[in-house]
């Protein structure tokens, strides 16, 4: 038998996709909740607070707004468990996380011939894949189309495609499931948190689930944000699901969402941390008293710096969120996206290449929102490509980054 040293993972700077580097008050919570169960009251009313912090984070009055364990494709497991075998879904994937998506939604719709014809890979008739190329958004139009073509029960689209770094137009998504009767469902885990938006405005879109390592930066493994519309509630209560633990209705009992209403006091569904719920809860009061528009302002702001310095490198910038730069290197070095990335990731500097094809380079900017923190970034990327050959004059692009942030005098009137 082995009994390994204990285990030391260093910090890095987890400067990719997500997840992002998680605020000290994050940490601070999880380490110093005390010992207590999943029935105990204090965890029980963070639990419901939570909640309450959510319908505010989401921008929604959705009764069933709340956490389900775990990460990302938890949240997505529970959105897309409604969809049965048999129904008919049209799903766009522009990128390797809608792409996943779209096997997963693939898999739920199947029927145990189509599962059995392709165990891990299924290809139901049902479920139609719109492809749209890696770098490009899916605009309403495409939607509007191939809903109007098919007339599906379910429109899946991701909102903020994390893979390529391109935002699809969610308004287009939302009037075009009205238009043409389909129930829409969405994954937010790069927009939320990300970006300003009011999912209640979206009123065709019944059913959205996020992350809690990306915009809301809860990373000690805790809760993944879903809502659901009542009409979404209503096609699971009527139907039900091949799911317990993340059904979207029963899972909603330990928050205090019983028969469509909060009740005073949760009922068991699971066992829940109470580290992790402190934490969950401090990372959402953090995102709340940032401000949702304040902090989009922010990452909008610091995106566009880093963008324009690594034009300056010569490098050619494909995507339009503004938590992360999905970039083309220049000409010189193309081909050596994974060496350069490579060696980056092996001094702690964790930048991402794209994970399927074309190989591009992602680096991110979750909780990254201060200058000290973008100018790193920047020294540390200049001194990669620097080191490839590529010429880089980086004393006066790091001039440019601290002009970025010097405050303009104004003109007094
Ligand atoms: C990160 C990501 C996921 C997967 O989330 P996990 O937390 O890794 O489970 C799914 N969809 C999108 C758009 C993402 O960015």
């Amino acid at each position: 038998m082995t009994i390994f040293p204990s285990l030391k993972i260093p910090n890095t700077l987890a400067a990719g996709p997500g997840p992002g580097n998680t605020d000290p008050r994050v940490l601070e919570a999880f380490a110093s909740a005390g010992v207590a169960d999943h029935m105990q009251l204090d965890v029980l009313r963070g639990m419901v607070e939570a909640k309450q912090m959510l319908r505010e984070v989401f921008g929604t009055k959705n009764v069933y707004t709340y956490g389900i364990a775990g990460t990302g494709w938890s949240g997505l497991d529970s959105l897309q468990s409604a969809i049965l075998p048999g129904d008919k879904v049209v799903a766009f994937n522009n990128g390797t996380f809608s792409g996943i998506d779209c096997l997963t939604i693939r898999m739920k719709a199947s029927t145990p011939d189509d599962l059995a014809a392709n165990p891990m890979n299924p290809q139901p008739a049902n479920v139609i894949v719109v492809n749209v190329p890696h770098g490009q958004s899916v605009t309403g139009e495409m939607v509007d189309q191939a809903l109007a073509e098919h007339k599906p029960m379910w429109a899946f689209m991701a909102h903020w495609e994390t893979g390529s770094g391109r935002i699809n137009d969610i308004k287009g998504f939302n009037d075009a499931c009205a238009k043409h009767g389909a129930m829409g469902l969405v994954d937010a885990v790069s927009s939320l948190g990300v970006s300003d938006f009011n999912i209640d405005d979206y009123p065709a879109i019944v059913g959205w689930a996020s992350c809690p390592q990306k915009g809301v930066l809860a990373l000690p493994l805790t809760y993944a944000p879903v809502s659901f519309r009542d009409e979404y509630i209503d096609v699971v209560r009527k139907r039900g699901c091949y799911n317990y633990v993340n059904h979207p209705i029963l899972n909603a009992r330990h928050w205090g969402i019983i028969d469509g209403k909060d009740v005073p006091t949760p009922s068991y569904h699971q066992t829940h941390s109470g580290y992790a719920v402190a934490s969950f809860h401090e990372a959402l009061r953090i995102l709340l008293m940032h401000g949702r528009a304040q902090k989009a302002a922010d990452y909008a702001f610091h995106e566009k710096v880093l963008r324009t310095a690594v034009e300056e490198m010569g490098c050619e910038v494909t995507s339009n969120m503004t938590s992360l730069v999905v970039l083309n290197l220049p000409g010189a070095l193309a081909g050596k996206e994974k060496e350069l990335v490579g060696n980056c990731r092996a001094r702690g500097f964790a930048i991402w290449p794209t994970l399927s094809e074309p190989v591009q380079v992602r680096i991110g900017i979750l909780n990254q929102l201060n200058e000290e923190a973008i100018t790193d970034i920047v020294g540390r990327f200049a001194d990669a490509m620097i080191e490839m050959g590529a010429d880089v004059d980086k004393d006066a692009i790091l001039a440019n980054v601290k002009s970025a942030f010097t405050p303009r005098l104004k003109n007094s009137a």
